[in-house]
């Protein structure tokens, strides 16, 4: 059976990260997507100018439209903006159908160019109202440290802790990405319910980062649908993303951070 995977996010219209990378990682992983808007912005690969809000009660009738004639089988959040759209999210999960699907939950905050994706004042609702739904929560160190109001983590035992903690606020599992640290390695590691587990991998010299953090979370989706647990489901969607990285010299598009080939 063909799962169906929901991405609650925003838009990008050069087509490298928010809704358009992840349905080109839902189909790549072999489910049928779908997507929810919270925002559009408009940007390419060298930044974002502009941000367009989807109205919080429109973002819950959109989810309430897909539940109430789809079976979804796992849930992708993305961009929430802020901190009405949370609530509105969050609201709509809560329904006895949205409660039972495994939900991940990627804290954007900040897009690799600078521009803000979530309020910072709206920090503490995703804390308060998305974690405690969310499956697998998938930060980078930025996040991490912001979600806790702590400093970025700088080495495995700080990023081990922040990973543990982050758990206790709510979710199932909880995958701190290594990828900020001033390392050759970049080491993930997955605080799950049997502890942690670490994903070793080396840095990968290359500009083609855009959407790196949407795509692995719609790779994580898409394998947590299919029954991966979160272990399984972050060693092969990591697999995924290498790939993707690796294949994305193929592609030639913009000036500034490129996409990945899906
Ligand atoms: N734009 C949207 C709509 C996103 O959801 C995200 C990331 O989650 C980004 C941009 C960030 O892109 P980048 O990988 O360049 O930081």
């Amino acid at each position: 059976m063909i799962r169906n995977v929901l991405s609650i996010a925003g838009s990008d219209p050069s087509g490298g990260a928010g809704i358009q990378a992840d349905l080109k990682a839902f189909s790549a992983r072999g489910v049928y997507g779908m997507a929810v808007l919270t925002a559009l912005t408009a940007q390419n690969t060298q930044g974002v100018s502009g941000v367009h809000l989807v109205p919080p009660p429109f973002v819950a009738d959109q989810i309430d439209a897909v539940f109430a004639d789809v079976r979804v089988d796992a849930v992708k959040i993305g961009m929430i903006a802020n901190a009405a759209i949370a609530e509105a999210v969050a609201a709509a999960l809560s329904t006895a159908k949205g409660r039972s699907v495994p939900v991940v939950l990627d804290p954007v905050m900040i897009a690799k160019g600078g521009a803000a994706l979530l309020a910072p004042e709206a920090v503490d609702m995703l804390t308060l109202r998305l974690l405690p739904l969310a499956t697998l929560l998938t930060p980078n160190l930025p996040e991490a440290a912001a979600l806790l109001h702590q400093p970025v983590a700088t080495n495995r035992t700080e990023m081990a802790a922040q990973a543990e903690q982050l758990r206790a606020l709510g979710p199932a599992s909880v995958l701190v990405k290594g990828g900020h640290l001033d390392s050759d390695e970049s080491p993930d590691v997955l605080a799950a319910v049997d502890g942690l587990h670490w994903f070793e991998a080396r840095r990968v010299p290359t500009k083609n980062t855009h959407g790196t953090g949407c795509t692995l979370s719609s790779a994580l989706a898409a394998e947590l649908a299919k029954g991966a647990s979160a272990p399984e489901a972050v060693a092969i969607a990591k697999d995924y993303l290498a790939g993707a990285v690796a294949a994305a010299g193929h592609l030639t598009v913009g000036s500034g951070h490129g996409p990945v080939q899906h």
